[in-house]
């Protein structure tokens, strides 16, 4: 589903966040990436919408070599890509139900969608997804009531909502203490599969890895360090 090929990255300021990185995602699969702060995970991410492009090698995304892609195929692959951030990114002062629906921006008519009119079958799904991630009961409650662990919750659901084939999660439970960091990892596991979808997680904890990740890659300084499945890292340590 996710193919990097000798893929280096270096910004205008000279750092060079990857180096020839080779790796291949499969459909379905739920990969964890850890490294420490500056390790290049983010980076390594954002190739894979294209927010950033790397100086050489390619990436290559649902067979599709995304350098040569032309905006318009562009668009729809990024409406195949569901992101989840650290910090949530809901809009405060919408309900719950509102930013959930907000995941079929891109899909829906964008006129009637950025007025805030959604067909009854998008508010359906949405209303579904929060149900799934045992949330609905705060549908109508303001984003900005919730805790921070229901806030990330509520963005897993608008990301089911976007009906992408990949989930991209950058420090998703960063920002959470260590019971609801497991809920958050369990849930957004969960629905992956479910959903049959191909989730990368960036972690700094090798331990929430270990316990959810079908595979782990670690990264240092730019570089994949270790690619495998969890009783490997335990044989290394
Ligand atoms: P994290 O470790 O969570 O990725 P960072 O502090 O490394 O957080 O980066 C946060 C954001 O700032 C990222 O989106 C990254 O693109 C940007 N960023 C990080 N380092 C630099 C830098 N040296 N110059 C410009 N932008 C940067
Ligand atoms: P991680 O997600 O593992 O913390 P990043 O991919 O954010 O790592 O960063 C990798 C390296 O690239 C770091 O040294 C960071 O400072 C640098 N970096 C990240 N984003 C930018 C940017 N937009 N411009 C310049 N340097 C950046």
């Amino acid at each position: 589903m996710i193919e990097f090929k000798n893929v280096s990255l270096r910004y205008s300021n000279g750092v060079e966040a990857l180096k020839n990185v080779n790796i291949k995602i499969n459909k379905g699969e739920f990969v964890v990436i850890v490294g420490m702060s500056g390790a290049g995970k983010s980076t390594l991410m954002t190739c894979i919408n294209r927010m950033v492009v790397p100086t050489e090698g390619e990436v290559i995304v649902d067979g599709q070599t995304i350098s040569k892609l032309k905006e318009s195929k562009l668009r729809v692959l990024r409406t195949q890509i569901g992101i989840i951030f650290q910090d949530y990114n809901l809009v405060k002062r919408m309900s719950v139900l509102r930013n959930v629906v907000v995941g079929r921006l891109g899909h829906t008519s964008t006129f009637n969608s950025l007025i805030g009119r959604f067909p009854q079958a998008d508010l359906q799904l949405a209303m579904n997804n929060l149900k799934r991630i045992g949330i609905d009961e705060k549908a109508y409650v303001r984003a900005d009531q919730l805790s921070g662990g229901q806030q990330q919750r509520v963005s897993i659901a608008r990301v089911l909502t976007q009906q992408p084939k990949v989930i991209l999660a950058d420090e998703p439970v960063a920002s959470l203490d260590p019971p609801t960091s497991h809920q958050v990892m369990r849930d957004l596991k969960r629905v992956s599969k479910e959903d049959g979808l191909t989730t990368l997680v960036n972690l700094h904890f090798i331990d929430l890895a270990m316990e959810y990740a079908d595979r782990i890659i670690g990264m240092r300084d730019g570089e994949v360090v270790f690619d495998g499945h969890i009783d490997e890292v335990t044989e290394q340590t």
